[in-house]
């Protein structure tokens, strides 16, 4: 079968290569791959910007599929089934983050697409344990999406503490961002999404998919329009979805005294940000990484409620051939999530 591959590291390294099918062994499931979204990750791989890689290994950690056959001991799913995939492939099952549900912390933890063989190929085996069906009314373009949906619910149903009728501020409108916002729309939060000028088409999108304000910070006080939307008061919490230094120290400036900011993005490396704010203002500061199960079952819920707009995320699909293509429309501000389909679709 064909496999989208890191075959070495540095930059570069990466294409489309012939590998054997892999066979589904003990408790584990073989999917057909029918989407395979494009994030972030896989764009550090390429360009050799990504440690943890593990090559050779196929990338792509967010997919949906098919159910195509079963290994020995598999009961619950049979071929067929509609399928999406958590993105953990291994944790050790032992330490204390483990034994409590928070796999996500796990000092092992291996994901699909640089620890494991991810989704960029025609098919892929994974444990049955990982496997979500799709709601009936949720397409399988809408199932790859699952996995960023999932950071989204993470960060705000499972690490914030928003609540109906609160502020709060997302900066950074990629696709986290935009989900980010979508699932505190869910909760009923009114959101405020901030990008440079560079952004504006995925400001506008912003907009429609439900913020209350997009804000070009280069072109507008953000500041000031902040403390307009709030009576004064600032944002109860503050989502940092860029990764990029200038966004966390407006976070620092739009969230109120005893709020909250949870970081989202990944920096890559030391940033100066005003942290006497932290004391002074009462201001808390947490993490929020990937997911765990239980986040999967609530992301799962929304995507079947409609509380969040998956299709106006999807900006194109492209088969494997083409994914240099759909790689520089990933990292250009044009769109926003763009989808591998690996096998050609009847
Ligand atoms: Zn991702
Ligand atoms: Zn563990």
């Amino acid at each position: 079968m064909k496999a989208l591959r890191k075959i070495g590291k540095g930059p570069g390294n990466v294409k489309v290569v012939e590998v054997p099918a892999p066979e589904p062994q003990a408790d584990q499931v073989r999917l057909n791959v029918a989407y395979a979204g494009i994030c972030g990750t896989d764009l550090h791989i390429y360009h050799g910007k990504f440690d943890k890689v593990r090559p050779p290994v196929t990338l792509g950690h967010e997919l949906s599929g098919i159910v195509e056959s079963v290994g020995p001991g598999v009961t619950n799913w049979q071929p067929g089934e509609r399928v999406t995939v958590e993105s953990e492939a291994h944790v050790c099952g032992r330490c204390a983050h483990c034994r409590n549900g928070q796999t996500n912390l796990c000092n092992e933890r291996l994901a699909l697409g640089y620890g494991v063989d991810g989704g960029f190929a025609e098919a892929i085996v994974v444990r049955q344990s990982a496997l979500h069906r799709l709601p009936e009314e949720v397409s399988l373009e809408e199932g790859a999406l699952c996995e960023p949906l999932s950071v989204a619910v993470h960060a705000v149903n499972e690490r914030s503490r928003l609540q109906d009728g609160d502020w709060a501020l997302v900066t950074g409108p990629g696709p986290i961002g935009l989900l980010v916002m979508q699932v505190a729309r869910a909760a009923g939060g009114h959101v405020i999404v901030t990008g440079t000028s560079h952004d504006a088409d995925r400001l506008q999108r912003a907009e429609k998919l439900g913020a209350s304000a997009a804000v070009q910070v280069d072109k507008e006080n953000l500041r000031e329009r902040v403390a307009h939307l709030t009576g004064g008061k600032g944002v109860v919490a503050a989502f940092e979805c860029s990764g990029v230094t200038a966004a966390m120290n407006d976070c620092l400036d739009c969230v109120q005294s005893g709020g909250e900011i949870i970081q989202v993005g990944l920096y890559g490396s030391r940033v100066p940000v005003s942290v006497d704010q932290f004391a002074m203002r009462e201001i808390t500061l947490k993490g929020a990484f990937v997911h765990t199960h239980e986040t999967w079952k609530k992301a799962i819920t929304l995507m079947a409620g409609n509380a969040v707009n998956l299709k106006e995320m999807i900006s194109g699909r492209y088969s494997m051939a083409h994914w240099k293509e759909a790689f520089r429309l990933s990292e250009s501000a044009q769109g926003i999530k763009y989808l591998l389909y690996p096998r050609e679709l009847e």
